[in-house]
């Protein structure tokens, strides 16, 4: 049994996701009482698989050529498709990145497997691995146990998996080099999307009140925008709120907006569906208003106060203004 690792780079650049899918498969290698490798493809990549070769793995794999300088799926695939023929893993780690879930699935079914998402979790029972997904937007986890022999596949929700959990030591490079011809590759990349400059750094932030679809439209978002001057805060918003266009896309903090890790995080009307709690997790503080004492935002929330925002805000406000 043996856990591999999969681990994304672009322009030599580790995509931040890459250290949480280690860390996963060191965790589950070792309740596995195996150990874990870890892959990473490109073209001149040995300082990223020398910075590998630093941390708790049996090995590490630069699958370095020409044709993997850029991503297409064709090449991954088919560099991929060999080399965990060749090697056998039990398991197969990715980070659920837009590039993995371009070419996972064609991997997946080029070697007759299937390929279980966005996985958040996982357990080990009787030396048998479990992984969890959610389904239903968050509103169901569901366990999903693998068949038969490996390889199995599996990628993994950002912020899943912590990090700074990754575990150092030391591990031997192995250099592959995939046979692949200009062939095989059937689309040429363009340009890279670029995103905007962001105007508004979430990330560095020390304080952060956030809001949520708990305060019903547009015109009652000045009342937030108060209880965050109040408190020298800056404000951002779940998604909803992006969505909508109350609030700047630069202000979304969850798995497709911002990660943040406040001194102090304020949910204001806000559930805590998984996609948000990715984001804000690493506050030191959080505090949650909301009027349902069961949302999950609960869960994660040092204070709570259960209450209608409507009442709970202006009160504190007026409050921090004393
Ligand atoms: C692929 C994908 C990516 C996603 N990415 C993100 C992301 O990056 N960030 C993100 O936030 N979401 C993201 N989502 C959406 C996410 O699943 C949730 O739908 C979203 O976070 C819910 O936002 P919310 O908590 O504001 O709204 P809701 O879930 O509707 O919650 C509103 C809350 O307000 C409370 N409330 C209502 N009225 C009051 C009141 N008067 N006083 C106090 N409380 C009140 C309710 O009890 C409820 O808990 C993503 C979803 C998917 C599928």
């Amino acid at each position: 049994m043996s856990v591999l690792a999969v681990l994304e780079q672009r322009g030599g650049q580790w995509q931040r996701m890459s250290f949480e899918t280690l860390a996963a498969a060191q965790q589950i290698a070792e309740e596995l009482g195996t150990t874990a490798s870890a892959a990473v493809l490109g073209h001149g990549i040995e300082a990223l698989a020398n910075e590998l070769a630093a941390k708790r793995l049996d090995k590490v794999y630069a699958l370095d050529h020409e044709l993997l300088k850029e991503y297409t799926p064709d090449a991954f695939t088919q560099a991929l498709a060999a080399h965990i023929k060749l090697l056998d893993p039990t398991i197969v780690l990715f980070p659920h990145t837009y590039q993995v879930r371009d070419f996972l699935p064609k991997l997946a079914t080029r070697l007759g497997r299937v390929a279980v998402s966005d996985v958040i979790g996982h357990r080990v029972e009787n030396g048998k691995l479990t992984l969890v997904r959610q389904l239903f937007q968050g509103k169901v986890n569901a366990d999903v146990r693998f068949a038969g022999d490996g390889p199995h596949f599996a990628s993994l929700q950002a912020g899943a998996y912590r990090a700074d959990r990754v575990v150092d030591g030391s591990a031997t490079v192995g250099a592959v080099t995939p046979a692949l011809s200009p062939a095989d590759i059937r689309t040429r990349p363009g340009e890279p999307f670029r995103e905007s400059q962001r105007a508004v750094d979430l990330s560095a932030a020390e304080l952060i009140v956030s809001v949520g679809r708990g305060i019903k439209e547009a015109d009652n978002i000045p009342l937030i925008e108060k209880l965050a001057k109040a408190l020298g805060a800056e404000l951002a918003a779940s998604r909803p709120i992006c969505d909508a266009g109350w609030l700047p896309m630069e202000r979304q903090v969850g798995s497709s907006g911002q990660t943040v890790a406040p001194k102090l995080y304020m949910a204001v009307g806000i559930s805590g569906a998984i996609q948000h709690l990715v984001g804000m997790k690493g506050a030191r503080t959080v505090v949650a208003i909301n009027k349902d004492a069961d949302a999950p935002i609960f869960e994660v929330a040092d204070y709570g106060i259960v209450g209608d925002l409507f009442q709970v805000v202006p009160a504190l406000i007026e409050a921090l203004k004393k």
